[in-house]
């Protein structure tokens, strides 16, 4: 039976905002070496927002964007869908969506064309093409260290767009927190750009990031790290890396997979929460041995 100390650890970690689903993952999280940090969504806020986009059309491509976005649960999407609301830019309707993880996602258009929206990887899937005016506007983007997105219909490019991303307040301060536990790296991994990551771990004085990942990417690496490894993450692509991770750690405001493919769920969305729960977890694991 569970240990009287690790039962009032675990009811005391809940009164803070995190839930663990088990006194393994308590123990776990005591000896925990690396923590892995997915970006978009966990480092940063689960809201996105549209800043600029470059098209012949920008309501057209707006328009069609919005269609795509609006069957998916990338924070990404909801930037988009948002602002096509806020403009009074009415969706495109679409059928038979498909997300593509670490791409982006696809549909139909009434005419029986494939439409798109997602990174430079899934435009070369689509067989399609910047223009050298598109391509321009994307490096600038990339250079502000803004995400980008382009949408097109078959192998034409319509839009490219840029959403940025802003960090969870306090982020820094809660990472910093977390190593002073005694967790020895903190890594981001993101499928996001380099040039976003390199931003953001500056800004969060993240020790090492990986970036441009796929999701079967994200999975390797964590084998690769340190262990044991915990990963914390929101997304429905980060569900096969928190279940791989010897600890998996989901943000409450992600998807519903993320949350049953974790051991332990931050209910605030507070990683400061987690560098508590490490010293609680460490303490416990003291009491009882
Ligand atoms: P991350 O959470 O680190 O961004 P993901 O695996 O969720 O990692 O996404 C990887 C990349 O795939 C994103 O940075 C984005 O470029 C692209 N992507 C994924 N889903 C979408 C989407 N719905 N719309 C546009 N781009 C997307
Ligand atoms: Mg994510």
């Amino acid at each position: 039976s569970t240990p009287a100390v690790m039962l009032s650890a675990m009811a005391a970690a809940a009164r803070g905002g995190v839930l663990f689903k088990s006194s393994a993952a308590l123990d776990a999280l005591a000896g925990v070496r690396t923590i892995a940090f997915d970006k978009t969504g966990t480092l940063t806020q689960a809201r996105m927002t549209l800043t600029r986009i470059f098209a012949d059309d920008e309501r057209a491509s707006l328009a069609l964007a919005a269609g795509l976005e609006a069957h998916s649960e990338h924070p990404i999407a909801q930037a988009i869908v948002t602002a096509a609301r806020e403009r009074g830019v009415a969706a495109v309707d679409l059928s038979g969506a498909q997300a593509i993880p670490g791409h982006g996602i696809e549909a139909r258009t009434d005419a029986g064309e494939r439409a798109w929206a997602g990174n430079l990887r899934l435009m070369e899937r689509e067989g399609a093409q910047l223009t050298p005016a598109q391509h321009s506007a994307l490096a600038e983007l990339n250079a502000q260290g803004s995400s980008t997105v382009v949408v097109g219909v078959g192998p034409r490019v319509l839009g490219v767009m840029g959403v940025a991303d802003a960090l969870r307040p306090g982020i820094a301060g809660a990472l910093g927190a977390i190593r002073a536990a005694g967790v020895e790296h903190t890594v981001m991994l993101t499928g996001d750009k380099s040039e976003v990551a390199q931003a953001v771990a500056h800004e969060t004085g993240l020790s090492e990031f990986r970036a441009e990942l796929l999701p079967e990417d994200k999975l390797r690496i964590i084998g690769e790290l340190p262990p044991p490894v915990a990963m914390v993450g929101d997304g429905v692509n980060d569900a096969p890396a928190l279940a791989r991770a010897d600890l998996g750690i989901a943000v409450a405001s992600g998807t519903d997979v993320a949350m049953e493919s974790a051991d332990v769920v931050l209910m605030q969305n507070d990683l400061a929460k987690l560098a508590g729960a490490v010293r609680l977890a460490r303490a416990a694991r003291r009491t009882v041995i």
